[in-house]
C-alpha cells in the first residue's frame, strides 16, 4: 500500500505496541527501519529476526545523550533520516493534591522533554542537509479532553499537541511536514492492568465504535500521516480513537 524504499525511518518505542506494528509496516513498505526502545532486548532481538536489516537502539529517550546517540546511529547507517514517529511513551497515574513531584517529573522527562530532544536534534540536522522530512507525533485523546487521575500524561499530550502545530508553522515552509495521532484506548501491554481490572468489554462501552481498536488499526494511519500520500497534511491532530474525541 506505501512505498518507502529508500527512505530510513525512526520509530521510538518501536519494539513493542503500537510502535512495534508501525516498524513493521514501514519494513514491509521497503524502509530502513531504526526501533528505540528502553529496555526489553528480548523483544528487540524478535523484531532484528523478523525484519532482518533493522537497527534497534536501547536507551532512555529523556537522557540528552542517548537522545543524540539514536538520531546519530541512525544516520552512521543509513546515511539519511526522513521520518521521525514519536511514539515512544508511559502512562500512570498521579492523583490531584498528592504532590508527588517526582511521579510529574519523571512523566515530563519521559513522554515530552524525550520528544523535544529526539526531535529538535534531527530537525537541526535537517536544516543543515537540507532534508524534507517528515514527522508524526502520537499524542493521546488524554490531551484533548484531559483525563482524571492522569493529569500529569495528558499536560504531556496536550504539550504535544501545540508542539506538533507549532513545528507545522515554522518548518512546513522548509519542506519538513509534522502531524499527529490521538488514539484513545489501544489495545496494547500499557493497557493490560487496566483490562485485567475493568474488563476490555466495559472499556470498549466507553468508545463509540464500541470495541478497542488494535495496535495495527493506530499504526497504518501513523505511516500514512508519514507517507507521500499525506504530502497536504501539515499540522493535523489526526483522531484515531474510534470516534472517542470529535475535534483535533
Ligand atoms: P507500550 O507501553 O506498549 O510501548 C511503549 C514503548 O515506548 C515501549 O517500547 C517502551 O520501551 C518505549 N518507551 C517508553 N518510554 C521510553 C523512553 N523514555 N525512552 C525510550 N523508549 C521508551 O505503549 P503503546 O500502547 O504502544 O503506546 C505507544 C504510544 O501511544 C505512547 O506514546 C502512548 O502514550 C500512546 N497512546 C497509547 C494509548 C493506549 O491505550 N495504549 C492511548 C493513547 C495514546
Amino acid at each position: 500500500m506505501f512505498d518507502f524504499k529508500g527512505k530510513t525511518a525512526i520509530v521510538t518505542g518501536g519494539t513493542r505496541g503500537i510502535g512495534l506494528a508501525v516498524s513493521r509496516i514501514l519494513f514491509g513498505s521497503g524502509a530502513n527501519v531504526v526501533a528505540s526502545y528502553s529496555s526489553n532486548r528480548k523483544a528487540a532481538e524478535r523484531l532484528e529476526a523478523e525484519c532482518p536489516g533493522i537497527l534497534t537502539v536501547s536507551g532512555d529517550l529523556g537522557d540528552e545523550s542517548t537522545a543524540v546517540s539514536l538520531i546519530d546511529s541512525a544516520f552512521e547507517r543509513f546515511n539519511t533520516i526522513d521520518v521521525l514517529i514519536n511514539n515512544a511513551g508511559i502512562w500512570n497515574y498521579l492523583t490531584a493534591g498528592s504532590f508527588q513531584v517526582e511521579v510529574w517529573d519523571h512523566m515530563i522527562r519521559n513522554n515530552l522533554r524525550s520528544v523535544y530532544l529526539v526531535t529538535d536534534y534531527l530537525i537541526s540536522r535537517w536544516l543543515k542537509d537540507g532534508t524534507k522530512g517528515r514527522i508524526v507525533h502520537v499524542a493521546s485523546t488524554a490531551g484533548q479532553r484531559g483525563e482524571a487521575e492522569h493529569a500529569h500524561y495528558a499536560a504531556t499530550k496536550g504539550a504535544i499537541i501545540s508542539y506538533t502545530k507549532s513545528l507545522s508553522s515554522e518548518l512546513a515552509p522548509k519542506g519538513i511536514i509534522t502531524n499527529c495521532v490521538a488514539p484513545g484506548w489501544v489495545d496494547t501491554e500499557m493497557n493490560t492492568d487496566v483490562f485485567a481490572d475493568s474488563g476490555k468489554e466495559k472499556v470498549a462501552a466507553g468508545i463509540p465504535l464500541g470495541r478497542v481498536p488494535s495496535a495495527e488499526e493506530i499504526a497504518w494511519p501513523i505511516v500514512f500521516l508519514a507517507s507521500e500520500l499525506a504530502s497536504a497534511i501539515s499540522g493535523e491532530i489526526l483522531n484515531v480513537n474510534g470516534g472517542s474525541v470529535l475535534c483535533g
